[in-house]
């Protein structure tokens, strides 16, 4: 079997450099009265769900940052988690709201986002977040679109003029990963499922981007050589003997042969992905301590 390595983008080292200045930073509004403290919450059981629960409080909790996992039942009501939220919105003790995927298909997830106070979005997904994306001005964006554009900066090339594809435009994702490399002063195009041919854009950009939820999508004969891939799908697939396991949307083989940079999946974008749902926590904590001290002329919240 070929080794790769020299060539992966490992998401899990670069999320442990970003780890101590957050881990500082958290502890830094500790000591002023102001700790972290992030508020999920689930409804019905999911067990992808779980999961990214299980991550997110585990490096919470390396961090420093306070973590409290809410589940309610399927039969929570919109009007019901509307109400939990604003409640959140309004308690200083809470730094930051994250609204688990999926949710019960009688609740709809942009009404929920929409509900969370914006210094309070730390997942970046309130329209005034995603809106600050378009006017280049990141405060708190969204987490995986945030993370995948900070990876391809780790590799040499330079941002400005750079060709990139993004394969994918959902709002969440591909969208904002176009703003962002803009932002930055790449020249971006944006493919989706109705391009009529994904290879003749691919095979022209430095650096892929692909984020589509489609196992083995990209393959190695639709790169130009060394460019970086980054690849944001999470699929699960089962191996001709029954084992399930996670892949990507990257045929991993195929492109790591052609490609200069590649994102394992897991280990790539999903660490970078949590890291930065931390340091918008942080931003968040400081964000509301700054408000706060302008409303009432103290620093320290008032239990
Ligand atoms: P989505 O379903 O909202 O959007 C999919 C996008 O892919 C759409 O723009 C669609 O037009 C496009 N598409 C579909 N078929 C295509 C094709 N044949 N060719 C080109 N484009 C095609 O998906 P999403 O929420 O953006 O998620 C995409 C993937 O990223 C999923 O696998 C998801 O699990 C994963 N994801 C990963 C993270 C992370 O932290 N790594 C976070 C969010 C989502």
């Amino acid at each position: 079997m070929t080794d790769f390595s020299h060539k992966l983008l490992d998401g899990r080292k670069i999320a442990a450099g970003m780890h101590d200045a957050i881990a500082n930073d958290a502890q830094a509004l500790k000591e002023v009265g102001w700790p972290v403290r992030l508020v999920s919450i689930a409804v019905g059981e999911s067990e992808p769900a779980a999961l990214y629960i299980r991550n997110q409080a585990r490096v919470a909790e390396k961090l420093g940052i306070a973590f409290e996992d809410r589940f309610y039942p399927e039969t929570t009501g919109a009007d019901e988690l509307t109400g939990i939220i604003q409640g959140l919105n309004l308690d200083p003790r809470v730094s930051g709201v994250i609204i688990q995927r999926p949710l019960p298909a009688h609740i709809q997830v942009r009404t929920m986002q929409r509900a969370v106070h914006p210094f309070k979005d730390v997942e970046g997904m309130h329209p005034s977040s995603i809106g600050d994306i378009v006017y280049n001005d990141l405060v708190m964006g969204p987490c995986t679109a945030v993370a995948a554009v900070e990876i391809l900066k780790t590799t040499a090339l330079q941002l400005e003029g750079l060709e990139v594809v993004v394969i994918g435009h959902s709002d969440i994702v591909g969208k904002p990963i176009a703003f962002l490399l803009m932002g930055a002063g790449a020249t971006v195009s944006v493919c989706h499922a109705l391009t009529r041919n994904l290879a003749v854009h691919s095979r022209a950009a430095d650096a892929v981007f692909v984020a589509v939820g489609k196992p083995g999508l990209l393959t190695g004969n639709m790169l130009k050589p060394g460019a970086a891939v980054i690849d944001i799908g999470i699929n699960q697939v089962t191996a001709p003997d029954g084992s399930v396991k996670v892949a990507g949307d990257a045929d991993f083989d195929s492109c790591a042969e052609v490609a200069g940079w590649i994102t394992p999946v897991p280990g790539g974008v999903g660490p970078v992905t949590v890291a930065t749902l931390m340091r918008n926590a942080v931003k968040a904590a400081s964000l509301q301590r700054s408000a706060y001290e302008r409303h009432f002329g103290a620093t320290e919240m008032v239990r």
